[in-house]
C-alpha cells in the first residue's frame, strides 16, 4: 500500500494559521485538539540586522490527512486553504524526491493511515475542484479506528 504525508514548505510559510482554523473546523475538534499547529523558531539574531524568524507548521497525532476529503478525490483541507501554496500532499515516496531538493521543508506522515485516494490530483474546471485523476479507494483498521473514536459515520465506498 502506498503511503501518503504532506510535505510543508516552511520557508515561505506566513503564519497566518489557516491550515489550523480549517484543520479543526473540517474534524470539529473540541478545545484543546488540533490536527495542526504552527510552532515558531526565534526570532534570533543570526548577525547584526539579520534574524531568524521561521513558523513552522507541523501536524498533530490527531492528523488523517484529511480521510474523508482524499477518499473521495479531494485534497486535503489545509492544502486547499494555504495562501502561500506551502503544504502539498502526496505519496511519500514522491514527497521524498521533492524534499531531497530544497531545504526548509517538513516531511510528515500520520500515525493513522488514512483512506487512501489515488491518482494524481488534476483540476477540473466544471466543478472547480481538483480531483484524483484515477480513483481507487481502500481503507486500514487505523482509519476505521480514528473514525470511530470520533464517532464519524464510515465513509462511502466509491
Ligand atoms: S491533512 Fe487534514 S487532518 Fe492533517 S493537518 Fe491537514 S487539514 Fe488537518
Ligand atoms: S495556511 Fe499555509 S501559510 Fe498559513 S500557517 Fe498554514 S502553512 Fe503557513
Amino acid at each position: 500500500m502506498t503511503t501518503y504525508g504532506l510535505l510543508i514548505d516552511y520557508e515561505y510559510c506566513t503564519g497566518c494559521e489557516s491550515c489550523v482554523v480549517t484543520c479543526k473546523e473540517e474534524h470539529d475538534y473540541p478545545v484543546g485538539k488540533w490536527g495542526i499547529r504552527v510552532f515558531e523558531d526565534g526570532p534570533w539574531e543570526i548577525e547584526e540586522h539579520r534574524f531568524n524568524f521561521n513558523k513552522i507548521p507541523v501536524p498533530t497525532d490527531l492528523c488523517d490527512l484529511c480521510a474523508k476529503r482524499t477518499s473521495t478525490g479531494r485534497e486535503p483541507i489545509c492544502v486547499h486553504h494555504c495562501l502561500a501554496n506551502v503544504i502539498t500532499y502526496g505519496p511519500v515516496e514522491e514527497l521524498a524526491k521533492k524534499l531531497d531538493a530544497k531545504s526548509k521543508q517538513v516531511l510528515w506522515v500520520p500515525q493513522f493511515k488514512p483512506y487512501e485516494a489515488k491518482g494524481a490530483f488534476v483540476h477540473d474546471p466544471n466543478k472547480g475542484l481538483r480531483k484524483a485523476a484515477h480513483l481507487e479507494v481502500s481503507e486500514n483498521e487505523s482509519a476505521e479506528r480514528m473514525a470511530a473514536q470520533r464517532g464519524d459515520h464510515r465513509v462511502e465506498e466509491i
